[in-house]
């Protein structure tokens, strides 16, 4: 099992398998916060500390949730607004061990244009 941590330790996210393929977003929130992101079905990450630990941001279209920790200010996932049937989560890679980060491949991905991935 992958388990991942925000800088502090207080929001802590298990992943439910082993991705193989990450998402590097140049849309106006990705460029900021980064990432890489991976996808999993809404509710199979094992999430801790949220939302006890943690404060949330909904952008424009209120789709999603993007949040972060309270403490350290790590982003660590989004989830849906609305958890309808196929909602998925993003995990933000980068709170994962550093191996598991090198061994993902990442897409980039045009979210501030195109919504199509830039390379294959
Ligand atoms: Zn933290």
């Amino acid at each position: 099992m992958h388990q991942g941590a925000c800088h502090c330790g207080a929001v802590r996210l298990t992943l439910p398998s082993t991705p193989e393929v990450a998402t590097s977003c140049n849309c106006s929130l990705c460029r900021r916060i980064g990432g890489p992101w991976v996808y999993f079905e809404f509710g199979t990450v094992a999430i801790e500390g949220h939302p006890d630990s943690t404060e949330d941001y909904v952008q424009g279209d209120r789709t999603l949730r993007t949040i972060r920790c309270r403490h350290c200010g790590c982003v660590t996932h989004w989830e849906p607004v609305e958890a309808v049937a196929g909602a998925r989560h993003g995990v933000h890679l980068g709170n994962f061990d550093p191996q598991l980060i090198a061994s993902v491949r990442v897409r980039k991905f045009d979210g501030a244009d195109t919504w199509k991935f830039l390379e294959e």
